[in-house]
């Protein structure tokens, strides 16, 4: 079981290293980020650096949101990459990395993504709404950027009740009603 790492953690700040062949360390890695994303309460998406591991890969799953949304289930992406994207949409983000905080931030509303899968084969996809965000998110962390760096406000950062905290943390992942796109 893997630990998650949690800002100000200075891993959390390096730039992930591309993976050149899918070893089965490579694949010990995915197994453990999959297990991770699902103990996290609310988790829908992870990046390797989240557990310490500074290799390009992130597995996203909206399925596993509480509100229903477009999706294409559990994506593992391997050196993903934004191709293009368009629009801009606010939208209400938390990390399992930052367990403290949510915020409102701008990302693209459309992207199209190439990443390579588990088994080996370059993929592409195009996604919006919250799958979008959520994929921009982690894709952001093998940069070593947090959705903190994004804020456009103070205003638009909330700290997290604790109390209330695994209710709120799914919540966290969910867009606002002012957002047309996602989380
Ligand atoms: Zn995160």
């Amino acid at each position: 079981m893997a630990d998650i790492l949690t800002f100000p953690d200075p891993v959390l700040r390096q730039c992930a290293v591309s993976v050149a062949e899918i070893t089965s360390e490579i694949q010990t890695h995915i197994d453990l980020l999959i297990d991770a994303m699902h103990r996290g309460p609310g988790g829908v998406g992870i990046a390797a650096p989240q557990i310490g591991v500074c290799r390009r890969i992130v597995v996203v799953d909206c399925s596993l949101a509480r509100h229903s949304c477009k999706h294409h289930g559990q994506l593992v992406m391997i050196n993903p990459e934004i191709l293009t994207q368009s629009g801009q949409v606010m939208g209400r983000e938390g990390c399992l990395s930052v367990p403290d905080w949510v915020a409102t931030v701008p990302r693209a509303k459309k992207i199209s993504v190439r990443y390579i899968n588990e088994a080996g084969e370059i993929c592409e996809l195009m996604s919006s709404q919250f799958e979008a965000r959520v994929i921009q998110h982690e894709i952001d962390h093998l940069d070593g950027v947090l959705f903190i760096d994004r804020v456009v406000s103070s205003r638009d950062m909330v700290r997290r009740m604790v109390d209330a905290y695994i209710e709120t943390a799914a919540e966290a992942a969910v867009e606002t009603t002012t957002a047309t796109s996602l989380s």
